[in-house]
């Protein structure tokens, strides 16, 4: 039976039946899919781990019945440091959620997906601040999805002087203490700083913020992701929980 390949990412599985799971792939080719693997979860299986979160790799699915059944999977990269680094684990799983939920099936998220993978390889293989790699993700992410934030000037009037700065869900980023309304929270100007190095590409080897401030920027991220989706990135939340 002929397949198809696609290059894809686990970002989401579940147990089905007795030894199946049911994985959600993000792939470059055919944007976000549910597969099911058979047998996967057997010690024996072949492809027990094509079925493991972070695991990217070429999978050859075969469609019957209206659905994909994954027949074969060379893998990539499979980013299993990332099991033994906590904080590093728990910021990996940040990021496919936000590939899982934050994209639509029929979407094409090609560029989502390099953008995943782009910070998974700076997690496993750079030295960088865990929290300055999630900051980064988050911003680019959010870009390379339409919603891009501007730290540069407030968002409204264009003020460059301001005594008081708010982040401002509406308008995606830096708003003046007069432009602030509804939708806005106060912002430090040290949080202000991280999101502007970011944007300008600033190495993030040669950043140097204190913890609370990159907590700060972080909780401001989430919130937007909640006022634009209408829901939590709850595995942001268990990453500011557990890297206290
Ligand atoms: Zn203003």
């Amino acid at each position: 039976m002929d397949g198809i390949k696609v290059r894809a990412i686990v970002c989401g599985a579940q147990d089905y039946k007795e030894s199946d799971k049911l994985v959600t792939l993000c792939s470059v080719e055919e944007g976000k899919i549910s597969v099911l693997l058979k047998g996967c979860r057997k010690p024996t299986s072949k492809l027990r781990f094509a079925c493991a979160p972070f695991c990217f790799g070429e999978y050859v699915l075969v469609e019957k019945g209206g659905y994909y059944t994954v027949t074969g999977c060379t893998p990539i990269e499979q980013f299993t440091s990332l099991s033994s680094d906590i904080d590093r684990f728990y910021a990996g799983n940040v990021m496919l959620e936000a590939l899982r939920k934050l994209t639509r099936e029929g979407e094409n998220v090609a560029r989502q997906v390099a953008c995943v993978l782009d910070a998974l390889k700076t997690l496993c293989y750079e030295e960088s601040s865990v929290a300055l790699v999630l900051i980064k993700f988050l911003c680019s992410f959010l870009k390379t999805s339409g919603y891009a934030l501007d730290f540069s000037k407030c968002n409204v009037c264009r003020t460059e002087n301001m005594s008081k700065r708010y982040f401002s869900y509406e308008h995606g980023g830096l708003v003046c203490g007069i432009c602030a309304g509804r939708n806005c929270e106060i912002m430090s100007g040290q949080a202000t700083g991280v999101f502007r190095a970011i944007l300008k590409d600033t190495p993030l080897s040669v950043m140097r913020f204190e913890d609370n401030v990159l907590r700060e920027c972080l909780t401001l991220l989430g919130g937007y992701v909640t006022n634009l989706f209408g829901f939590r990135l709850n595995s942001l939340i268990q990453y500011l929980d557990i890297s206290k």
